[in-house]
C-alpha cells in the first residue's frame, strides 16, 4: 500500500479535529488539508482559508491540489449542496446529497418518513381543529406535548399533565389563537436515558459505530443551559446488546432502507438521537452528519483504516465492517467561563504538551507560539480505558495540567454509568419491618404472647426524644408490647439502677433500652452493666460486646447489624476484600469491624486521627465511616468503585443534618453509597426490634 492520498477534510471544529486524526493513522494518506481547520488540526493537516459553506472555493482547491477524497464535517456545508456540486464535478466526496440531509434538516420529512416506514419515535399528529387536536390528546396517554407550529417566543411548548391542562393549551393556541394563527404538533412525552448511535451509510448498507452518550447542560448534575456538548463517553452499561441490536435493525438500518425507497439515498453518517424509553428504544432525531462532541469520543476506538471507509461509501461499494477497538473512550470539554454565554477570548492556555491523552481542538488559536482561547468551547481531552471508571480517572488526572483560569469544565461525566447506587437504608429497613410484623403476629399465636420492649428516657434531651419516640411507635406498629417509662433529668443514679433491676426481674419483658446520653449524675457505664445481658436489645452490655469479640451467640448491638446488611445489599462479596472502619466507638465501629472480619474481609481501623487517613481510606473496597465529624472523608478519599456507608448523623454549621462523608464528592467514585442522613438510623431501629424478637425467642425456648 502506497501512502499517496490527498484528502481535504471540510470543518474547523473538535468533530473535524477527531477525523483528521482519524485520516492521519491511515497508512493510504499521505496529506491532508482542513477548511478552515483551527489550531489544533493545524499541528496534523495543513489548515485552508475557506470557509465550510464556499462550495465554489472548495471544489477549486480540491480540482487544483488533486484531492483524492473530501470529507465533509459539518451539516451546513452538506445543507448548501457541496456533496451534489463535488460529484456532478466527478470529484469523490464523502458525505449526503442535499436532498439525503432533509433528514436532518427538516423534522416534518423525518417524522413523515418514520410514520410511513414504522421506524421507532414519539407519535406526533399536527392539527389545526380544536375538536381534532383535543379528541387526539384525550386518546393518548398523558403527560402530553403540545407544540405551537410557529414563532412563539419561546412559549410555544406546554407539557400537559392531564386533560384539563392539555385543554386550556389547545384552547389557548387554536381557539384564542394566543400565537397567531397556526398549527399545533402533539408528541407522546418519552421518558428514558438517551444516546446516540452513529453509522457510516451507503445506500441500504449501514456500518454501525460504538454507542456513546452526550452531556449538554453545562454544569454538574445536568444543571444550567444547554450547550453544544461538555463531554461524551463510549461503552453505555445501560443499553443492552439487544437494545443495540434493535436500534440498528429496525431504526438506522429501516432508515437508510425507507432513504432508498424514498429516492434520496443516504451516502455518510447517519446520527440517531435515540431514547431508552419504558417501550423500547425510540428515535428522538436523526442527524445527517458526525455527532460533536459524540465523534470524539467514538472515532479514536477505530482499529480500520477510515480512508476505505469513506472511500468505499463515496463511490457507493460496499466496504469491509470497520473494526474497533474492545476498550472505552471518555472525553470532557473545556470551556471558557461564561459559555454558552457571552465570554472572553484570548486567554493564554498553558501545559497542553503535557496532557497524555488525545486532545482535540474546538476552539483555539495560535499566537505566536502561544495557544489561545478562540471560542466557547475551546477542547476536548479523551481517554481511553478498560472501564469507565479507568478512563474517567484518567481524564480528570489529564485535565489537571492544563492550565488556564478562563476555562472550566464538569466534573461528572459518565456520571449516568458510574454515580453511586443509593444503598437506600429508609428503604431495606421498611422491608425488613414488613418481615417482622408478620412473625411477630405468629409469634403471638404460637407462644401466647408478644415480644416486648421497655424504653427509658430521662430528661428531656430533644434529639432523644425524638429517637425513643420513634423506636416506641416501631415497636408498637409491629405489634409488640411496648412501655416508655420517663425519668426526671435529675433523678439519681440510684433510682434509674432499681427501675433496671424492676425490668431484670420482670418475665414478661424481653428488652429493656435505656436510651443515651444521660445525664452528668449517672455513670453510664454501670447503668449498662446493669440491664440484664439476656434483655440488651441495644447489644452494648460488656458480656455481650465479649461474646462478639469471642464469637459466642450474643446480642450483635443495631447499628453494626444493620450496617451488615445494607453492605449486603450492595451484592458484594466481603471474602479477601479490604474494608476500611473510620471510628472506633465500641458500639458502632469497633463491632463493625468484628462483623466485616467473621466475613473474611481485611479489615483496618482507622479514627479521625489517623495518619494520612486517605492513604488508608482509598484501600477500601468497602469504607464505613462513624466518626461523627462534617467531611472526614472528602470524595478523593474514596477508591473508585467502593461500597460507602456514612454513619455520621451531624448538624452543618446551618443547622442541617449532613455525614462524614462529602457525599456530593464521594458518589461519583463509589459504586454503591448510603444518602444524607444515612438511612442508617432506620436500620438501627429495624434491628433493635429484630433483637427484641430474638431475645424474646431464646426467653421462650429456655423455658
Ligand atoms: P462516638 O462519639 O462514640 O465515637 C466517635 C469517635 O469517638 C471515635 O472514632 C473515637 O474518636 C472516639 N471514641 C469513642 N469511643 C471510643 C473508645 N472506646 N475508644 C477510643 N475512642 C473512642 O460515636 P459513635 O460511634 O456512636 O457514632 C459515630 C457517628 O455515627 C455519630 O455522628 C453518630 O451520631 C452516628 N450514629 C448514627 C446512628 C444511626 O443509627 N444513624 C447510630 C449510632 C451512631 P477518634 O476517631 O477521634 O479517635
Amino acid at each position: 500500500m502506497t501512502r499517496d492520498k490527498k484528502v481535504l477534510v471540510v470543518g474547523g471544529g473538535g468533530r473535524c479535529h477527531a477525523i483528521v486524526d482519524a485520516l492521519s493513522r491511515s497508512p493510504q494518506v499521505a496529506k491532508i488539508w482542513c477548511a478552515p481547520g483551527n489550531a489544533g488540526i493545524g499541528l496534523q493537516a495543513e489548515n485552508v482559508p475557506l470557509k465550510d459553506t464556499d462550495v465554489a472555493g472548495l471544489l477549486k482547491f480540491a480540482q487544483e491540489q488533486g484531492i483524492d477524497l473530501t470529507v465533509v464535517g459539518p451539516e451546513a456545508a452538506l445543507s448548501v449542496g457541496i456533496v451534489d456540486a463535488f460529484r456532478a464535478a466527478g470529484l469523490r466526496i464523502f458525505g449526503h446529497t442535499r436532498a439525503a440531509t432533509r433528514i436532518e434538516s427538516s423534522k416534518e420529512f423525518a417524522k413523515v418518513l418514520m410514520d410511513k416506514y414504522g421506524i421507532p419515535t414519539a407519535a406526533y399528529r399536527s392539527f389545526d381543529g380544536f375538536e381534532e387536536a383535543l379528541a387526539y390528546v384525550n386518546a393518548r396517554p398523558f403527560p402530553a406535548v403540545l407544540k405551537y407550529d410557529g414563532l412563539a417566543a419561546g412559549k410555544g411548548v406546554v407539557i400537559a399533565a392531564n386533560a384539563a391542562e392539555a385543554e386550556a393549551a389547545l384552547r389557548s393556541m387554536l381557539l384564542d389563537e394566543t400565537f397567531g394563527k397556526g398549527r399545533v404538533v402533539v408528541e407522546d412525552f418519552l421518558t428514558g436515558p438517551e444516546f446516540s448511535f452513529m453509522a457510516f451509510v451507503d445506500g441500504e448498507r449501514v456500518y454501525p459505530m460504538p454507542l456513546s452518550q452526550d452531556h449538554k447542560r453545562a454544569f454538574d448534575g445536568d444543571r444550567g443551559p444547554n450547550t453544544g456538548g461538555m463531554g461524551a463517553y463510549t461503552g453505555l452499561p445501560f443499553i443492552t446488546e439487544e437494545d443495540r441490536a434493535f436500534a440498528q435493525k429496525e431504526i438506522l438500518e429501516a432508515a437508510a432502507k425507507a432513504m432508498v425507497a424514498e429516492g434520496c439515498p443516504l451516502s455518510g453518517v447517519l446520527y440517531g438521537g435515540l431514547m431508552k424509553t419504558p417501550d423500547g428504544v425510540k428515535v428522538i432525531e436523526f442527524n445527517a452528519r458526525f455527532g460533536d462532541p459524540e465523534t470524539e469520543v467514538v472515532l479514536p476506538l477505530l482499529e480500520s483504516d477510515i480512508y476505505d471507509i469513506f472511500s468505499a461509501v463515496a463511490e457507493g461499494r460496499p466496504a469491509a465492517q470497520p473494526v474497533w477497538r474492545n476498550a472505552v473512550t471518555l472525553g470532557v470539554v473545556l470551556a471558557s467561563k461564561g459559555y454558552p454565554g457571552s465570554y472572553p477570548k484570548g486567554f493564554e492556555i498553558q501545559g497542553v504538551e503535557d496532557v497524555d491523552a488525545r486532545v482535540y481542538h474546538m476552539g483555539t488559536k495560535l499566537d505566536g507560539g502561544r495557544l489561545l482561547t478562540n471560542g466557547g468551547r475551546v477542547m476536548m481531552v479523551v481517554t481511553e480505558g478498560a472501564d469507565i471508571r479507568a478512563a474517567r480517572e484518567k481524564v480528570y488526572a489529564e485535565l489537571a495540567k492544563v492550565r488556564c483560569d478562563a476555562l472550566f469544565f464538569r466534573r461528572d461525566i459518565a456520571h449516568w454509568a458510574l454515580d453511586g447506587k443509593l444503598l437506600d437504608g429508609k428503604a431495606l429497613s421498611g422491608s425488613i419491618k414488613e418481615d417482622l410484623r408478620e412473625r411477630i403476629g405468629k409469634l403471638e399465636v404460637k407462644y401466647g404472647r408478644k415480644p416486648s420492649l421497655a424504653v427509658i428516657i430521662v430528661g428531656n434531651n430533644p434529639a432523644s426524644q425524638v429517637y425513643v419516640r420513634n423506636k416506641v411507635k416501631t415497636a408498637i406498629y409491629l405489634g409488640m408490647n411496648s412501655r416508655l417509662i420517663t425519668m426526671a433529668e435529675d433523678v439519681s443514679e440510684a433510682a434509674l439502677l432499681e427501675m433496671i433491676d424492676h425490668l431484670n426481674r420482670d418475665p414478661e419483658l424481653d428488652g429493656i433500652l435505656v436510651q443515651l446520653p444521660l445525664p452528668k449524675q449517672i455513670n453510664e457505664a454501670r447503668v449498662i452493666d446493669a440491664i440484664a445481658k439476656e434483655k440488651d436489645v441495644d447489644g452494648f452490655h460488656p458480656l455481650n460486646v465479649a461474646d462478639l469479640w469471642l464469637g459466642r451467640p450474643c446480642t450483635v448491638p443495631c447499628t453494626p447489624k444493620g450496617i451488615l446488611r445494607l453492605i449486603d445489599e450492595s451484592g458484594i462479596d466481603l471474602q479477601g476484600k479490604t474494608a476500611v472502619v473510620v471510628g472506633r466507638s465500641n458500639i458502632v465501629g469497633k463491632p463493625v469491624a468484628k462483623l466485616l472480619l467473621d466475613r473474611n474481609a481485611t479489615v483496618i481501623i482507622a479514627h479521625s486521627r489517623t495518619k494520612d487517613l486517605k492513604s488508608v481510606t482509598l484501600q477500601a473496597d468497602v469504607l464505613v465511616v462513624a466518626v461523627g465529624k462534617q467531611n472526614v472523608v472528602t470524595g478523593d478519599m474514596v477508591k473508585p468503585g467502593a461500597v460507602v456507608i456514612d454513619v455520621g448523623m451531624n448538624r452543618d454549621a446551618e443547622g442541617r443534618l449532613c455525614g462524614d462523608v462529602d457525599y456530593t464528592e464521594a458518589r461519583l467514585r463509589a459504586s454503591w453509597i448510603t444518602p444524607v442522613p444515612g438511612g442508617v438510623g432506620p436500620m438501627t431501629i429495624a434491628m433493635l426490634m429484630e433483637n427484641t424478637v430474638e431475645c424474646f425467642l431464646a426467653r421462650m425456648d429456655s423455658k
